[in-house]
């Protein structure tokens, strides 16, 4: 593995911010550090980037053990929320700082800062201070100035969430692009489920200080192994075993877990409806219900369903025709149950 964190534990006074995280990321990869506010994931990019020292552990690129080298030795980019670029150099000479201070000829910085202005699409910002942009067009020359030195890790703390709506979506699709065709090694972190499931290739979902599981987005969407990670990326439908001995008929769930598991659980896009009195009563895993809440949200609607006591949220592409207080029949298929701790 390129980058190894190996028991990584950082405590302040008598918080425990990190818990004995171990980590170990593939080159070339994309992996985004995702969880809730005050789950450890900063302290563990700041450790990583040499920001911060941890209390036990140690961190290792392609073999080397970095706890002895300083920030400024470890040859990362790293890109900050708040853009931090120098207020009173011009954006060429903010890409080119990194460059200057590592003694690059004339010819080839200037060379690397228009490639670099040509790759982020920044070529007519050139010769602007910072004011004058905006702050996606900032965040472009962050990430310019981080990715000129050619780092041998690229680390990004929230980079996107200072920004509006629009300009983060696209600035998301780029960066994610960016990162795929130079093969750089990322590690960002976000509390932002979408923003890891859009851009990572492996996301680690952290709680308290401690790692909940990691796994490529389709598998922490479709196969979580606790019920943190199963709300906390996507929605979940939770049913606890008291209720499922209530529903008026057998429950089959077709993925086992290895994992003592607690609940089943099923997102709302999977839970299908049906026609109240149609042929479907005869089908598995199916119930009456009724509609109690319909909320058309555009590109679906979503409808609250009452089964026998049990609520469950249910998604449907486009507008649905049902309406509150209508009778279905309410369908959790078994292979869409997942089973979580
Ligand atoms: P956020 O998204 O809010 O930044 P996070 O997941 O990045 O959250 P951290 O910033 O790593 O979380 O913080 C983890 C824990 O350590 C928190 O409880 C926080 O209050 C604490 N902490 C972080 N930095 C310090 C510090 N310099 N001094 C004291 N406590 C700190």
């Amino acid at each position: 593995m390129y980058l190894s964190i190996e028991g990584v534990g950082k405590r302040f006074g008598a918080a425990t911010a990190l818990a004995g995280v171990s980590l170990a990321l593939a080159k070339d990869e994309f992996t985004c550090l995702l969880g809730p506010s005050g789950c450890g994931k900063t302290t563990l990019l700041r450790i990583v980037a040499g920001l911060e020292e941890a209390d036990t552990g140690r961190i290792l690129l392609d073999g080397q053990d970095l706890s002895k080298v300083p920030a400024r030795d470890r040859g990362f980019g790293i890109v900050f929320q708040s853009y931090s670029l120098f207020p009173n150099m011009t954006v060429s000479e903010n890409i080119a700082y990194g460059l200057s201070i590592r003694g690059t000829d004339a010819a080839a910085r200037d060379k690397r800062v228009r490639e670099l202005l040509d790759l982020l699409m920044i070529p007519e910002h050139a010769r602007k201070l910072p004011h004058q942009l905006s702050g996606g067009q900032q965040q472009r020359v962050a990430i310019a100035r981080a990715l000129a030195v050619n780092p041998r890790l690229l680390l990004l703390d929230e980079p996107l969430s200072a920004l509006d709506a629009r300009v983060r979506a696209s600035l998301r699709d780029q960066i994610r692009d960016l990162q795929r065709t130079l093969r750089i090694p990322t590690l960002m972190v976000t509390h932002d489920q979408e923003e890891a499931m859009a851009m990572a290739d492996s996301i680690v979902c952290m709680r308290a200080g401690s790692i909940e599981q990691v796994g490529s987005p389709e598998a922490l969407y479709l196969r979580p192994r606790t019920a943190f990670v199963a709300d906390f990326i996507g929605e979940m439908n939770f049913i606890p075993a008291e209720k499922v001995a209530q529903l008026p008929g057998p429950l089959r769930v077709a993925q086992t877990s290895a994992a003592p598991a607690s609940r089943l659980g099923i997102r709302p896009e999977y839970v299908r409806l049906h026609e109240a009195g149609s042929h479907a009563a005869g089908l598995e895993n199916c119930y009456p219900g009724r509609v109690v809440r319909s909320v058309f949200l555009g590109p679906t609607t979503r409808l609250q369903v009452d089964v026998g006591g049990l609520q469950l949220t249910v998604d449907q592409p486009g507008r649905s025709p049902l309406a509150a207080l209508q009778d279905v029949l309410v369908e959790i298929p078994a292979q869409s149950l997942v089973a979580v701790a």
